[in-house]
């Protein structure tokens, strides 16, 4: 039997070619040509000034919140479902996160809340676009406004995404990318962190590389870490990013191709094709297990591993991670939207390499699963 993994990237296009230059050329460090096109290319293609590759998307996050000068007590709002990466970078410097409830409709954190959290310690919200559909932005934007906070825009699953036909990415103080192959463009690991702001993107590449001063090399003002991206790295993103609409589109059909096939099935939740705001580009294609069906997510992704198709479960929600609770963060907290999702929502195969063959027995394989649960 095949088994359909949950994701493949596709990298037949231009990648092996920007490869083979560096490796003629001698660029394969963060020294190199490739490097700068790529930021380049990448931050204009969301209406940025300035892009700052680094390692991975959590290193973005890490390098928005310590050029923020996010520290210690102070608190960032960010959603309760989401990837660890996104508090841990808080966490790290000593800060805390504030976590708010999940919309159940579009999975991304209920911006009704954030008003409610702010204090005087709150710094920043951090937004993260959830698995295809961006976050409301506009209230977001007008609280911290009023309220003189930064914005830090998690856009790691929403490359070629707008919201309000402005893209995604566009919307931080600081807003980041993952280029993690499960990304809509992909460089193996990387991230990147875009923004307007020409002093915050000079912190951010000092922050990048161990923070080393412009003038006076080998003197440090303040640690960070070693978050450089490489030349090689960049190779493969120009490669990808030079597909990034035909990639989108083939997301867009591969949702639309889902839906359509798994409307009818009884006891699962599909996602939003569209809200006033954007049409879900599907990063992933979730599916929510409703009330009716026992098992949890995880026992359905054993029976999906069984019939040979790959799933993840969704994120488990920050306020439940063991981490966090052994040190007494975010005790007796409840945010049931999220918790629901954490263990009712799992998510299938839909990498950008997936052959419509491979589609219809996906869909096959869940109708065959569902039933079984169903009853
Ligand atoms: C993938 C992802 C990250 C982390 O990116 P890495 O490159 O894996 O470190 C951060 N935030 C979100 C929302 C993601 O989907």
């Amino acid at each position: 039997m095949e088994f359909i993994p949950v994701n493949e990237p596709l990298l037949n296009g231009n990648e092996k070619k920007y490869l083979c230059e560096c490796i003629d050329t001698g660029w394969i460090s963060s020294e190199g040509p490739f490097v700068k096109e790529f930021e380049q290319k990448m931050s204009e293609s969301v209406g940025r000034k300035y892009g700052i590759a680094v390692s991975n998307g959590t290193a973005a996050l890490e390098v928005a919140v310590q050029a923020l000068e996010i520290g210690a007590g102070d608190e960032v709002i960010m959603p309760a479902f989401t990837i660890i990466s996104c508090a841990m970078a808080v966490t790290k410097r000593g800060g805390i996160p504030v976590l708010v409830d999940s919309d159940p409709v579009t999975w991304n954190m209920d911006v009704k809340e954030i008003e409610g959290k702010i204090t005087d310690k709150t710094k920043a919200i951090m937004v993260v676009h959830i698995y295809g559909l961006p976050v409301d932005m506009d209230p977001v934007v007008a609280l911290a406004r009023k309220y003189n906070l930064k914005i830090i825009e998690d856009a790691a699953e929403m490359h070629g995404q707008t919201y309000k036909g402005k893209p995604c990415g566009n919307f931080g103080d600081v807003s980041t990318f993952s280029f993690y192959p499960n990304k809509h463009v992909t460089t193996g690991e990387g991230g990147m962190v875009v923004t307007n702001d020409e002093d915050l993107a000079e912190r951010c590449r000092m922050i990048r590389n161990l923070c080393f001063q412009r003038d006076v090399r080998y003197v440090h003002e303040e640690i960070s870490d070693n978050y450089r991206f490489t030349n090689l790295q960049a190779a493969v993103g120009l490669a990808q990013l030079e597909r990034l609409d035909e990639f989108v589109e083939r997301k867009r059909e591969m949702g639309r191709f889902y839906t359509e096939q798994l409307q009818e099935v009884k006891g699962i939740r599909l996602p939003l094709s569209s809200t006033e705001y954007a049409n879900n580009i599907y990063w992933v294609y979730g599916i929510v297990l409703e009330d009716a069906i026992r098992v949890d997510n995880r026992m359905c992704q054993k029976m999906f591993t069984e019939e040979g198709i790959g799933t993840r479960t969704f994120f488990w929600c920050i306020h439940e991670q063991p981490v966090y609770q052994k040190v007494g963060l975010f005790e007796e907290e409840c945010h049931p939207k999220a918790e629901y999702l954490a263990r009712r929502g799992f998510y299938i195969p839909s990498g950008l390499a997936l052959t419509k063959k491979q589609m219809v027995t996906v869909v096959e394989k869940v109708r065959k699963v569902i039933k079984q649960i169903a009853n």
